[in-house]
């Protein structure tokens, strides 16, 4: 049998199905067919790649953290025993350990969470738990540093697994970013400056190194996450007559031109090619430059699918993450952040059907969560996210009972001369919500 069920086979038996009959069938079709049949591998293998799922294909930097062999009784135990020691470890620690888990972790993980939420909201979670001596980071590596920059000095982040990474915050690199920013102030030295604003502001989203949030912080701009991201524009076009924009381009272009900006005013920027890939003259009436950066997760979203959803079910609302190509936001009904998802689902008083754009374990969870709606993920191949995929339970177990036996292994540590750039770039997200 093939590995890959196509969106026309999801949906044969469901116009005429009860929402019951519907879930069961979407259900069963996520457990049959995934993006790649490595997901099936074992979670203890050392990745040549970013390994299983959407980001398969995408390029691990040289330098990326790897993660050693853990001890074998954690590769040997069963799920329930891995329950039972995790349970365990977190009575023996109590408050002062916080685990936090990202809504795209999966079940076996996310049950264990104290705060479950997207990246900036597990940050500001870990702040309101200030007797937790250490924070468990159940999401990726980007994450776990903002967590470190955020918190106490007596706090310590743990990441249960380092290679847990984003492939889309790899895609910037602090050197190639520098590049790119020296070419463009050497492109704009002798622009009229009368207005009093700067000719560029970078601003870099969430999903990011520590390293390139200092950076930002250092260059007069900030960060910004999807919930966000048409605010910090906004402050940044108060501030600069245009706006670099890393790593998500598709952040970036939905934003932007959600705002009135033209296609043709934010150009691409490639990092290997000279000014980008750019004439001169294009970044000259650039308002933002995007940087040539993706989601491998959120770019397998297509118009194809949300055109059939709406064939299938009339009356589908589809909502998608603005992490998704343009062509799909365009086409959907909404778009949002993950947050916004959630409580856009939560605030449905009718039973509606919803077809949504995000990573299948937020879905499914949702799905799970909200039996008077029908809720699916557009792409009826499952593809979670990878790295977030990761955190396996035998990771947390681990680390945990690591914990209780008085050692830390796997922190996350952001370099001190970065710490205080990074914070400012954050601050200054904070300080420009509306
Ligand atoms: S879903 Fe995409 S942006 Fe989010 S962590 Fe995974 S690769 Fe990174």
């Amino acid at each position: 049998m093939s590995t890959e069920t196509t969106f026309t086979d999801a949906f044969l038996l469901d116009s005429s199905a009860s929402v019951a009959q519907n879930i069961t069938r979407l259900n069963l079709l996520a457990t049959e067919s995934s993006c790649s049949k490595d997901l099936n591998s074992s979670p203890w293998d050392t990745p040549g790649g970013y390994g299983p799922g959407a980001s398969q294909d995408d390029e691990i930097p040289a330098d990326y953290p790897v993660q050693a062999t853990i001890p074998e009784s954690y590769l040997q135990a069963s799920d329930e025993e891995l329950d039972q020691r995790i349970a365990a470890a977190r009575e023996t620690l109590g408050e002062r350990v916080v685990i936090l888990g990202h809504h795209y972790q999966r079940d076996e993980i996310v049950k264990y969470a104290d705060y479950i939420g997207d990246s900036f909201q597990l940050a500001n979670a870990a702040l309101t738990r200030d007797k937790a001596e250490a924070i468990v980071f159940c999401g990726v590596h980007f994450m776990a540093e903002t967590a470190d920059i955020l918190s106490g000095d007596h706090q310590q982040v743990i990441l249960p697994n380092l290679a847990a990474g984003c492939s889309m915050a790899d895609m910037a690199d602090g050197p190639s970013v520098q590049r790119c920013w020296d070419e463009l102030m050497e492109l704009y030295k002798d622009e009229d400056s009368s207005d009093g604003k700067a000719p560029v502001i970078p601003v870099t989203y969430m999903n990011s190194s520590a390293e390139l949030k200092a950076f930002v912080g250092r260059n007069g701009g900030l960060v910004c996450t999807s919930s966000n991201a048409a605010t910090v524009l906004e402050w940044a076009f108060e501030r600069g007559r245009r706006v670099l924009f890393f790593p998500d381009q598709h952040l970036g272009r939905n934003t932007a031109k959600a705002m009135g900006i033209g296609l043709e005013q934010m150009p691409l920027w490639s990092p290997r090619k000279e000014l980008g890939g750019n004439e001169a003259q294009v970044l000259q009436d650039a308002k933002v430059i995007l940087w040539h950066g993706f989601c491998s997760v959120h770019k397998r979203f297509t118009p194809a699918q949300i055109a059939k959803a709406r064939e299938t079910f009339p009356g589908v609302r589809v909502i998608v993450h603005p992490e998704c190509p343009m062509e799909v936001v365009d086409a959907a009904d909404e778009a949002g952040s993950t947050e916004y998802i959630r409580a856009a689902i939560d605030a449905a008083t009718e039973p509606t059907t919803f077809a949504v754009g995000t990573e299948i374990n937020m879905v499914n969870r949702l799905a799970a969560q909200y039996p008077q709606h029908t809720i699916f993920c557009l792409d009826p191949v499952i593809c979670p996210c990878s790295t977030m995929y990761r955190i396996h339970p035998g990771y947390l177990a681990w680390v945990l009972e690591e914990l209780v036996a008085g050692r830390t292994v796997n922190q996350i540590t952001v370099p001190k001369d970065q710490q205080g750039d990074a914070k400012i770039a954050l601050e200054r997200m904070l300080a420009a919500r509306p």
